[in-house]
């Protein structure tokens, strides 16, 4: 169960007025909150422990790598991980896409195939695309339906021998569709390809069991699972991680350096170049340890519990039309209403405290799909409120009345 009461005086920005109102923060998967814990980890490791990792010998400095690498083993376990240098930390899900995307270059050859879904954030496109300039391989794309959801007949039809990798967000951060990944995984592996799940939008609210699921790469940041912005993770099976060239050249990565040849450090120091964000890796673990306190299934009834809440309070309101409908979706609700341009709208809530996002959220391609230029985005969290709901509800009836 979850201890509404309890858990927001856990949020100190809670308490945060903004215009004079009190804040209600619906942009959750733009970048959720962060608990005292994880705030307090963050002063407590640059008041009493900050030291570069992995070097000295000094007590300071085997303080931080311990812990630096406590956090590791915590992500390890947290996501089922076989080995815990299959955990890489980067500095979130784009430079993990991107170590993955720029490794592929010297793996695929001309005509080769890559499929994406329509479903994407614009960095799980763009990588991609980069790719195949650089290795005239083939973008291929699943196709959605007007419900949100990819059209898996279509998928079936595009694996070939020619498919060398398959890419596909576990949760859509436009829609909040929950992708069959599990299907997708195993067809890809069935010709033979390689898959990566870009877990972003999935991980605040579903805990994957990587090895259950036998995707080949899977990525996330903090920042949405409670923790530091700028720190994230890139897992890969041992094989793939042993495949893939280092993306950085710098210290940390090296075992040995001539000015005739350098070799490569073990995983995971191969794709760790340079100083990480100590703290920040330290306080995702913090992080991690705070949310499998109150339970990802609790979190996931809570949530869906908001979610079923707030869409039928919102379809009350005339002319209001919410875009993905799939059954199978997290606490995401994007609408418009009728022709107001959804920029204006969420304008107007922010005088009255409501935090929403506006616009393409980094999907263009789905607002093309749909033939609209945006949408309003209300992103939920376990610690969002059915009394918050009410008070977007009001906001939204204000701003409608304002507008028309
Ligand atoms: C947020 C998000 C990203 C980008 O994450 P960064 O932390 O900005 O690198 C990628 N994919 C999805 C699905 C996301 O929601």
């Amino acid at each position: 169960m979850i201890d509404i009461k309890k858990i927001r005086t856990d949020f100190p920005i809670l308490k945060v007025k903004i215009n004079g109102k009190q804040l209600v923060y619906l942009d959750n998967a733009a970048t959720n909150q962060k608990p005292q814990v994880v705030i307090d980890s963050i002063v407590n490791y640059y008041s009493t422990f900050n030291s570069n990792i992995h070097r000295g010998v000094h007590t300071l400095s085997q303080l931080a790598t311990d812990a630096y690498e406590e956090a590791r083993i915590k992500l390890q376990h947290h996501f089922n991980a076989n080995k815990s240098y299959e955990i890489i930390l980067t500095s979130g899900t784009t430079h993990s896409i991107n170590i993955v995307a720029t490794g592929f270059t010297s793996l695929l050859n001309e005509s080769d195939e890559i499929i994406v879904s329509a479903l994407e954030h614009h960095s799980n496109i763009v990588p991609w695309q980069m790719l195949c300039e650089r290795t005239g391989a083939i973008l291929k794309v699943i196709p959605m339906n007007l419900k949100g959801e990819l059209v898996m007949s279509e998928y079936d039809k595009l694996l070939s021998n020619k498919t060398k990798l398959v890419f596909v967000n576990h949760v859509s951060n436009a829609l909040g569709t929950i992708n069959p990944i599990k299907e997708i995984i195993d067809k890809a592996h069935s010709i033979g390809a390689a898959v990566l799940i870009d877990g972003a939008q999935a991980c605040p609210h579903i805990k994957p069991d990587l090895q259950a699921l036998d995707m080949d790469f899977y990525v996330a940041s903090a920042h949405k699972l409670c923790g530091p912005t700028g720190v994230g993770i890139l897992y890969g099976k041992e094989v793939w991680l042993n495949k893939l060239p280092p993306y950085q050249g710098g210290g940390e990565m090296i075992k040995e350096v001539t000015f005739e040849k350098t070799t490569y450090a073990d995983l995971p120091h191969k794709f760790e170049a340079g100083t990480p964000n100590i703290a920040g890796v330290i306080a995702f673990g913090v992080a991690i340890d705070y949310l499998n306190n109150l339970g990802f299934d609790n979190i996931a009834s809570y949530e869906n519990e908001l979610l079923q809440y707030a869409t039928k309070k919102l379809l009350q309101i005339e002319g209001l039309k919410i875009y993905g409908s799939s059954k199978n979706k997290t606490a995401v609700i994007s609408f418009n209403i009728g022709e107001i341009h959804p920029y204006d709208i969420g304008a107007i809530i922010d005088k009255l405290g409501i935090a929403v996002r506006t616009g393409h959220h980094c999907a263009q391609p789905i607002m093309d799909f749909y033939k609209i230029p945006g949408t309003i985005r209300a992103s939920f969290s376990f610690y969002n409120t059915f009394e918050e709901v009410d008070l977007l509800y009001d906001a939204l009836l204000k701003a409608k009345s304002m507008l028309c």
